[in-house]
């Protein structure tokens, strides 16, 4: 699917229903030349489509009748929705995979525990050994290049800069197709909604707002996020991201000057109309923020025999 003539978009079936939106795996293309952007679940269900689709790009539409040359598999992040097929697609096409540094330690992490985890099945049933199955798979991707911010590399005539947007994870990268204008997000912007920031060890929001702030100064013309459509108002995007997050922080600030510091207060006061499912991640984010809020010295932690309060240094 042809977003710009130069950006496209490769979609497969959902591999298993994880919400309304399935990861998008994008292809970069100029002069004969390919690289992807993210590679998606590593089932076959959604590896296949997309090497069928990069055979597809072979002729007139690949530019002077040859075969698309893929020469790189980028990963935003090692999550198994965007990082799980990058192994299998190398296997396929021989191209190499380009990933952060934390990403790559992150993924080492993962391998050393699969080997220690012999009792995945060849052919899992239920859903906990699914995602083993693709949590290992996942693992095998090894990199054969780091990608930092700064960064660039070519493909055809076009160039592709790395941007260090850690926060969703402590190695998230974005790509920017400078010719284009186009900004590739992973999972720091999504086309709807907003993403789960975790707090550490595995997400910082703190990183994550400086993150956004950082890709307002490219002035990119299209956002093309790891979930959901493309954006074309980029700005306004990025600053209702910014937004949203400050005003969880002023309701924070508001409840702990209240005395309402405790977490499951702040929960029914911030999310009153919440479904019970999504609590749980609610309860992240509040974290989440709570660990930038007090690292930043606006809020104080005291652990009293009845639990946490939150109160005002
Ligand atoms: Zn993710
Ligand atoms: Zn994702």
């Amino acid at each position: 699917m042809e977003i710009t003539p130069r950006v496209h978009s490769i979609p497969a079936p959902q591999a298993f229903y994880a919400g309304p939106q399935a990861p998008n795996v994008y292809l970069v293309v100029d002069a004969g030349h390919g690289a992807l952007i993210d590679a998606g679940y590593p089932d076959e269900a959604s590896v296949k489509p997309r090497l069928e689709y990069l055979h597809g790009m072979a002729g007139p539409s690949a530019g002077s009748g040859q075969a698309l040359k893929l020469s790189h598999i980028l990963v935003t992040h090692h999550h198994i929705d965007h990082c799980g097929g990058a192994h299998a697609l190398r296997q396929a096409t021989g191209a190499p995979i380009c990933l952060h540094p934390t990403e790559a330690r992150l993924l080492s992490e993962w391998r050393a525990a699969a080997s220690q985890n012999a009792d995945i099945p060849a052919e899992p049933q239920t859903m906990d050994e699914r995602l083993r199955a693709w949590r290992r798979a996942t693992a095998q991707t090894t990199p054969d290049c780091l990608l930092q911010g700064g960064d660039t590399l070519q493909v055809g005539g076009v160039t592709i800069e790395a941007i260090d947007t850690p926060g969703h994870t402590l190695g998230s990268i974005s790509l920017y197709l400078r010719e284009e204008g186009v900004l590739f997000t992973g999972d720091t912007v999504l086309g709807l909604g907003t993403v789960a920031i975790f707090p550490p060890p595995h997400g910082d929001m703190a990183l994550y707002m400086q993150s956004l702030e950082r890709l307002q100064t490219y002035d990119a013309t299209l956002l093309c996020p790891g979930h959901g459509p493309p954006v074309r108002d980029v700005a306004r995007k990025l600053q209702e991201l910014i937004d949203h997050r400050h005003e969880r922080e002023s309701q924070i600030l508001t409840a702990v000057g209240q005395g309402r510091g405790r977490l499951e207060t702040m929960l029914a006061d911030i999310y009153p109309e919440l479904d019970r499912r999504l609590l749980g991640m609610a309860r992240v984010q509040l974290l989440a923020h709570l660990h930038k809020l007090q690292s930043e010295g606006k809020i104080a932690r005291r652990d009293e025999t009845t639990g946490t309060l939150y109160v005002l240094p």
